[in-house]
């Protein structure tokens, strides 16, 4: 059925001259509500997606790693006990093969949280993907995700979800050296087929709540803006702090512990961007719970609400949206989805809309439409379907 586990597998045996031992995938994801509540320990609702990572891999019997992309011409070779040592593993490695941080931190992290990678076999391993690269759908996590859970296979590590998750998680922060919460990696590794994520980012527990989509005759529509302003670390960096300055002066370790009213009592006391900043925080996390409520009661028409609600909140409060994105939301409503927000980041990205799947045409061409009408990017616009988390294939 899935063609990408034979392209994968092809892909395998034209780099290596053999057949691997086994296909493994993991998958891209959204967050349906929950932005930047992350790492202020609060809540998300992310799903997998049915856009994938396949990795076909097999052990060898020697200590040689060789890791090689369908996005890549280059196969880059090292020794497992290099790449157990750290990231200075790369510092040989031309610029266009540092996508090889993402599957070598990975085997590094897999170290570090408690794999005797000194008694172990090297691999070889070749990838391919329909993930979209860099449009916040989390190709790293998806690659991340494959790898992790094909070596907890063929090295019998025994390691659990949860550890995955860690392992992934320190891969991309302390080897890539991208910071990240845990969103993405359990999104990856944990979710269910046709299920959002519930995940409370203080302890990483989570638990599946079902979507119900294809019975209710909805579908979400992500909207790829395909912009991305400059500033988007330096304003994730200030928007990180304000909350951390927040937290301080409220007196609690992170957001997360601060209810409405007591944000709203401390009104005068804050600076008002602050004060804003944390209002989104705060709100937001009692968005995801409503959502995670109203999902659970088959009350799409709250759910909807709730994600122009968040939406409004990002826009207004945490001002992290764009006009492109705003334009997308917008017209969305406007053409029959029931709800839509902006998803990731902010700074630009993508928009996703809880629409009837008799009205996606209709908001699709009407996207298309005004995008045109402002002189805009014209966006990507695709359907998403909530997925099985990391797995083997064959
Ligand atoms: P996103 O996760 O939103 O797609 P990131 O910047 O976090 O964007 O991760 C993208 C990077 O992950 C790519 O630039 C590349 O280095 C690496 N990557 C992801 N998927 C693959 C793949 N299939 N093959 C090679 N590298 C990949
Ligand atoms: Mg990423």
């Amino acid at each position: 059925m899935s063609s990408l586990a034979d392209d994968v597998e092809a892909g395998f045996r034209r780099r290596f001259s053999y057949a691997p031992a086994g296909i493994w995938s993991a998958p891209g994801r959204v967050n349906l509500i929950g932005e930047h509540t992350d790492y202020n320990e609060g809540f998300v609702l992310p799903f997998a997606i049915d856009r994938r990572t396949f990795a076909a891999l097999a052990l060898r019997d020697d200590d040689v790693v060789r890791v090689s992309s369908g996005e890549s011409d280059e196969t880059v070779e090292v020794r497992l006990a290099d790449a157990a040592e750290g990231p200075a593993v790369l510092d040989g490695v031309s610029g266009d093969a540092r996508w090889a941080a993402y599957p070598l931190g990975v085997v590094w992290a897999l170290g570090q949280l408690g794999a005797d990678l000194a008694g172990l076999p090297g691999f070889d391993v070749h990838f391919d993907s329909d993930v979209p690269i860099g449009a916040g759908l989390s190709s790293s996590a998806a690659i991340e995700g494959a790898l992790a859970v094909a070596l907890n296979e063929v090295w019998r590590l025994g390691f659990d979800g949860s550890r995955l998750v860690d392992v992934c998680h320190r891969a991309e922060n302390d080897f890539v050296g991208a910071p990240t919460g845990i969103l993405d990696q359990s999104a990856s590794l944990l979710s269910r087929e046709g299920s959002a994520l519930f995940l409370d980012c203080r302890d990483g527990s989570s638990e599946p709540v079902d979507l119900g989509l294809q019975a209710s005759d909805l579908a979400i529509l992500v909207i790829d803006t395909k912009v991305k302003h400059e500033h988007v670390s330096g304003g994730y960096a200030e928007r990180r702090a304000a909350c951390e300055t927040a937290a301080r002066e409220l007196g609690v370790r992170a957001l997360r512990d601060v209810s409405w009213p007591q944000l709203l009592a401390a009104r005068d006391t804050l600076d008002g961007i602050v004060y804003r900043r944390a209002r989104h925080v705060v709100t937001e996390d009692q968005r995801v719970l409503d959502t995670v409520a109203a999902l659970r009661a088959q009350d799409y028409a709250a759910v909807g609400d709730l994600m122009f609600a968040s939406h409004r909140s990002m826009r207004d409060d945490f001002e992290i949206s764009t006009p492109e994105l705003d334009l997308a939301v917008e017209i969305s409503l406007n053409y029959g989805a029931i709800g839509a927000r902006m998803t990731g980041g902010g700074f630009g990205g993508s928009v996703i809309a809880l629409t009837p799947v008799s009205a996606i045409t209709q908001v699709q061409v009407a996207i298309d439409g005004a995008f045109a009408e402002h002189g805009y990017t014209g966006p990507e616009m695709f359907l998403v379907w909530p997925s099985q988390g990391a797995h083997r294939e064959r």
